[in-house]
C-alpha cells in the first residue's frame, strides 16, 4: 500500500547533526530505506526555524535546510525525486518515490513577500504560518495573546492562493485558524490530532475539524504521543480512536497522516518509526475496506494537493 506522509523534521535533525545520512542514519525515524521497504509513496520534509535561532539569521537557515534537502537527501537517493503537483506525483514511476518541500512556519520569511516567493521558487509546495508563537503572520496557539493573521499575514494566504498552494495551520492560533477558514482556498492541517480525543491545545476542536472538512482540506494525524493520549501508555488503538473519530465527524475523504517523525523523540510503543505504517495498515484493514485504507494512507492527500 502506498503512503503519503504530509510532515516529518527530517531536515531539522540532518541540519543539527551534519553527520547524518538519509540512507540508513539510526537516528532518523524515516530514511531512504524505511521509505523503499515500506512503500513510501510521497513524504513531505518540513524546513522548521528552531526558536533559539536568531531573527536575522532565520531566512539563512531555511535557506540550509533547503540546500539538505537538496544534497543530503534527494542527490544520494536514486529513487527519490522532487516533486511539487499531483502531476509530478502521477508521473513517478512505481518504484520512485515522491519528496515535497514545506515550510514550517513563517518565522523564517519576516514581513517579506519576496521572501516568501523565493522559497516557493526554491521549491516550497506547502506553508504552515506559525510555529507555536507569534510572527509576523499571525500567532501561534501557545502565545497567549491569542492574536489572528496580521495585515500581511492576510496576504501571505492570499499569495498561497494565486500560487496554488496549501496554507497550513497546524500549530495556528484559534483565531488564526478561523481567519484563514475564511481567506485560504487550499487549507490543511499537515499534523494535527482531535481535542475531543486528547485535549492538548495542539489538536484541532470539532468546530475546527467541521471546518476544514466543509472547505475541503485535510487534516494529517500525527503520531506524537502527547498528542493522541494524556494516559502513559500509548499504543496504535490510541492513534486508531482519533482517525474513527474524525471519520465519524465526516471526514472520511479529508483524512491522512502527517507523522511528524523526526520532529520528537519519545515515540509511542508500535509507532517507533516510519516502519510502523506496516503496522497501521495491518490494523486499519480490520476496521476499514482496501480502498478506505488506501483513502487514509495515500489518496485523500494526494486528491486534495491544490495543482
Ligand atoms: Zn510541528
Amino acid at each position: 500500500m502506498r503512503i503519503f506522509d504530509a510532515h516529518c523534521d527530517v531536515l531539522y535533525q540532518m541540519w543539527l547533526d551534519p553527520t547524518i545520512e538519509f540512507a540508513d542514519s539510526p537516528k532518523l525515524h524515516i530514511t531512504y530505506k524505511r521509505l523503499k521497504e515500506i512503500g513510501g509513496k510521497v513524504q513531505c520534509f518540513a524546513i522548521y526555524i528552531p526558536e533559539q535561532v536568531r531573527p536575522e539569521s532565520r531566512f539563512e537557515v531555511a535557506l540550509e535546510m533547503i540546500d539538505i534537502f537538496y544534497k543530503r537527501v534527494l542527490a544520494p537517493s536514486p529513487l527519490l525525486k522532487f516533486v511539487r503537483t499531483r502531476d509530478d506525483i502521477n508521473a513517478l514511476k512505481d518504484n520512485e518515490i515522491g519528496a515535497m518541500l514545506t515550510l514550517e512556519g513563517c518565522d523564517a520569511i519576516d514581513n517579506s513577500l519576496i521572501k516568501l516567493s523565493t522559497l516557493i521558487r526554491l521549491g516550497v509546495s506547502s506553508v504552515g504560518l506559525t510555529w507555536n508563537y507569534a510572527n509576523f503572520v499571525a500567532d501561534g496557539i501557545l502565545e497567549e495573546r491569542g492574536g489572528g493573521l496580521s495585515t500581511f499575514g492576510k496576504d501571505v494566504v492570499r499569495e498561497l492562493n494565486r500560487s496554488y498552494l496549501w496554507t497550513d495551520v497546524s500549530h495556528l492560533s484559534i483565531q488564526g485558524f478561523w481567519d484563514v477558514m475564511e481567506l485560504a482556498d487550499f487549507p490543511i492541517a499537515s499534523h494535527s490530532n482531535s481535542f475531543t480525543i486528547c485535549k492538548n491545545r495542539r489538536n484541532l476542536q470539532d468546530e475546527q475539524i467541521y471546518a476544514l472538512i466543509n472547505k475541503n482540506g485535510m487534516i494529517g494525524i500525527n503520531l506524537y504521543p502527547p498528542f493522541l493520549s494524556t494516559r502513559p501508555k500509548i499504543t496504535i488503538s490510541d492513534m486508531l480512536k482519533h482517525l474513527d473519530y474524525i471519520c465519524s465527524l465526516g471526514g472520511e475523504y479529508h483524512v491522512g497522516f502527517g507523522s511528524d517523525f523526526d520532529g520528537f523523540s519519545e515515540t509511542a510503543k508500535g509507532m517507533e518509526n516510519y516502519s510502523c505504517y506496516e503496522v497501521i495498515i495491518d490494523s486499519l484493514l480490520k476496521h476499514y475496506s482496501e480502498n478506505q485504507v488506501s483513502r487514509f494512507l495515500y489518496k485523500n492527500f494526494l486528491e486534495h494537493i491544490p495543482r
